[in-house]
């Protein structure tokens, strides 16, 4: 469904993800091997809980467990369970014990803390369980079957270095930064630093948790890394429970090639990483407001020139205000993101949102390349600054066609001007900036310059008009 979308392979291996099964085994397993028989998947995750949270109270979700045990309900194709939140049934931790993890018949169990490769080559990393910040009492030892995480256990799963499958009981925190998809749910999900650290370490093609109710998350790309040419994007699929009352989703089809090449540019839809989302760091970044370069920086003042100061070493792309891999941009102002290039609203734009009233937002924008590089000409890859010359071009002459129709159906005294261009490269990352002008006869004939309000406007005027008034 996914992954296969930029190019197909015949690696691509279908599976389905199962949410909450709350000890409705016989019913899911009907429902899945239905589902098995039309779309022939590799194999079958079950990332929440199996077992009913009354296992032990004699009830018919015991006779269920019974069964699956007695080989009486058929599992119809190769299926690995999470360790969810809930201390499994002791006969079922006994018969795994027993058996090596194979509860039966296609039935296997991904155990608190593993990595798993299937028989297609397919690397699941799964972590359950609550995260425990510390162990209460130093002597207590978990087993494979305790459903604690701690520090410790993330930390040997990045062993694992790399995943195509992550499985968690709970959520990273900050996920739905960045996100324009509603959670529907009441609650939110417990989320954990620690997961957030094991998905960007591990950066996988898929990220499975579960929820009360039913959230995709857009995909995300992961910051490369020095060596990196590739980006590496992931989906974040969180499952609602078998048969809640508000019939969310509560089993995915999803396909992979865990073989497929990675993509080079960052494909469309997909946004910045919300991980790594450092409070802390972006606090520091707010109380230095010189951090935020020429863009203004929100409180009215002007920037203080750099004079003895000594200069500061130049910002890597995580640093940089115009590379999306940094996750503390402002992903709320980008309009749209390319192949090569994005255009975003300038942040403290010279024109506000008042003066073209006919186009509904500052007439301030920049179209800025996906790759850091202080200029267009220092890209080295002659295909990839041929890609972002080619777009930023396009991007120009969108605008172009935008204000000019825009402009056209305007009333007469909303009629919008000329667009001023300007190249910049401050933070070592060029980019164009584009910034709309009044029509002549309602502003002043040389420099559309009486349109432009606000707080730093004699700073920026100059600007304008000089430095950036080539076209
Ligand atoms: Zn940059």
């Amino acid at each position: 469904m996914y992954l296969s979308d930029h190019k197909y392979t015949p690696l691509t291996i279908h599976s389905a993800v199962i949410g909450d099964v709350n000890g409705e085994i016989s019913a899911v397993f009907g429902k899945l091997g239905a589902l098995h028989a039309k779309n022939n998947f590799s194999f079958a995750l079950i990332v929440g809980e199996l077992f009913s949270s009354s296992t032990t109270e004699g009830t018919s979700n015991d006779e269920q467990v019974d069964s699956l045990l007695d080989r009486q309900i058929d599992v119809p194709l190769p299926t690995y369970f999470a360790l969810g939140k809930r201390i499994l049934p002791d006969k079922v931790a006994e018969k795994l014990t027993s058996d090596s993890g194979e509860l039966c018949n296609n039935l296997f169990f991904l155990g608190r803390r593993t990595t798993t490769k299937t028989s297609e080559g397919v690397k699941i990393v799964a972590l359950g369980g609550a995260y425990q910040s510390e162990l209460l009492d130093e002597k207590t030892s978990l087993n494979e079957y305790s459903p604690i995480n701690t520090e410790a256990d993330v930390k040997v799963l990045k062993g694992a270095n790399n995943a195509d499958i992550v499985i968690t009981s709970e959520w990273p925190v900050d996920i739905r930064t960045g996100s324009q998809v509603a959670f529907p749910g009441e609650e939110t999900p417990v989320a954990q630093q620690s997961v957030t650290d094991l998905c960007s370490y591990l950066k996988p093609r898929y990220h499975f948790s579960t929820s009360n109710s039913f959230f995709e998350r857009e995909p995300f790309f992961h910051s490369r890394g020095e060596d990196e040419s590739e980006y590496r994007v992931t989906r974040f699929i969180s499952l609602a429970p078998y048969g809640n009352p508000s019939k969310q989703k509560w089993i995915y089809a999803f396909s992979l090639d865990p073989k497929a090449d990675l993509p080079t540019t960052i494909p469309t839809g997909v946004t910045a990483s919300p991980l790594n989302f450092n409070s802390k760091k972006r606090k520091a970044l707010e109380a230095d407001p010189s951090s935020y370069s020429r863009f203004g920086n929100g409180n009215g003042q002007s920037q203080p020139r750099r004079g003895k100061k000594a200069r500061q070493p130049p910002p890597t792309p995580q640093q940089c205000f115009f590379c999306l891999s940094n996750p503390n941009i402002a992903s709320h102002l980008i309009s749209s993101i390319g192949e090569a290039a994005y255009l975003t609203t300038a942040k403290g734009p010279l024109t506000t949102n008042d003066t073209f009233p006919a186009l509904g937002f500052p007439g301030h924008m920049l179209i800025i390349p996906l790759e850091h590089s202080p200029t267009l000409g220092l890209i080295k890859d002659v295909e990839s600054r041929q890609a972002t010359t080619s777009e930023m071009h396009r991007y120009r002459q969108a605008l172009y066609s935008m204000i000019a129709a825009r402009s056209k159906d305007a009333p007469e005294r909303q009629k919008m001007g000329a667009v001023t261009w300007g190249d910049q490269s401050s933070w070592r990352h060029s980019r164009t900036l584009a910034v709309l002008t009044c029509a002549p006869r309602y502003g002043d004939e040389r420099s559309g310059r009486s349109c432009i309000q606000g707080r730093s406007r004699e700073r920026n005027i100059s600007c304008v008009s000089n430095k950036y008034g080539k076209r």
